[in-house]
């Protein structure tokens, strides 16, 4: 009896290509803050407790911070634009010599005795002085701006985004002030600010956190840094990331503690060159201190 003849499978290349995804389905993203959930829930299954556990110790070395407004919302939103990239000193600096420059009041009239230091801050702080006066702020020539904001660096990039956001809150109909910000959701009130050139999610959220409270973590590079090296968000998630990130991981009521505790700790024990992990009383659920801890 002859065999029956076997045919050969095709060649992948005579092969009918296999369909294509939707163009859609192709450039789908995963929702960020979906990705943040998982990734909350895992760490609190894997690791659990770490949150609690990483506030109370740094509260029993510097105390719990207390919310307290420092600043009227449109000075902390300039005073954070003129912070950016810089050191606290020099835009608290910058800070006072817009309001020499372009005052809105006889000097004489609310000055305090001294400067009020800000829980987490890295400057002296400022003098109770009556914010400046905005419309002068606005309507300065900008070379005249620049000079002014000199000693908080990057004044070229400072005073045109300082200027846009007074413009944004004008256009928006209540003269220079950002209070409507209070009774707007979180979420949308941080779009509302990150919409202004030059303002990104972390100056928005210090803005609402320092002004009114408003449940949001800003994440600068030492509670990047810090939260990193503890393992509280994932090893490449970038700063701009863990903003997403602690929204899962964060009751509302722990946003101001955890910033403010945070960014202590990143000053003045987890450096960025030499952290000092012998002294540091998370060391024994940090990450970069034993990659296994637990
Ligand atoms: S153990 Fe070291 S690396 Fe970890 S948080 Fe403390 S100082 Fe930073």
């Amino acid at each position: 009896m002859t065999p029956p003849r076997r045919v050969a499978a095709p060649k992948p290349s005579a092969m009918a290509p296999a369909p294509r995804p939707a163009r859609s389905a192709r450039r789908r993203r995963p929702d960020p803050n979906a990705v943040a959930r998982r990734w909350a829930t895992q760490l609190e299954k894997k690791r659990p407790g770490l949150i609690p556990f990483v506030l109370d110790r740094l509260a029993e070395g510097a105390g719990r911070p207390v919310w307290q407004r420092r600043l009227d919302p449109t000075s902390e939103l300039v005073l954070t634009i003129l912070s950016q990239n810089s050191a606290d000193t020099n835009a608290e600096a910058a800070f006072a010599s817009l309001t020499a420059a372009y005052p809105s009041a006889p000097a004489s009239q609310g000055a305090s005795a001294g400067p009020r230091p800000f829980a987490g801050w890295g400057g002296r702080g400022l003098p109770e002085v009556p914010p400046p006066d905005w419309a002068a702020v606005e309507a300065a020539p900008i070379p005249e701006l620049t000079d002014v904001i000199r000693p908080g660096g990057l004044a070229n990039q400072k005073a045109p985004r300082i200027q846009a956001a007074l413009r944004a809150l004008l256009a928006h109909g209540g003269g220079y002030s950002l209070e409507f910000l209070a009774t707007m959701p979180p979420l949308e009130a941080r779009d509302w600010l990150a919409a202004i050139p030059g303002i990104g999610k972390k100056t928005a959220s210090v803005v609402l956190l320092f002004s009114f409270g408003t449940p949001l973590m800003p994440v600068d590079r030492h509670v990047h840094r810090v939260s990193q090296r503890i393992g509280l968000i994932p090893p490449k998630a970038d700063a701009d990331t863990a903003h997403d990130y602690y929204l899962a991981l964060l009751r509302p009521e722990q946003m101001y503690e955890a910033h403010v505790s945070l960014i202590s700790h990143g000053r003045r024990t987890c450096h960025a060159r030499n952290p000092d992990c012998e002294r540091c009383p998370i060391a024994p659920r940090c990450r970069y201190f034993d990659p296994h801890a637990e």
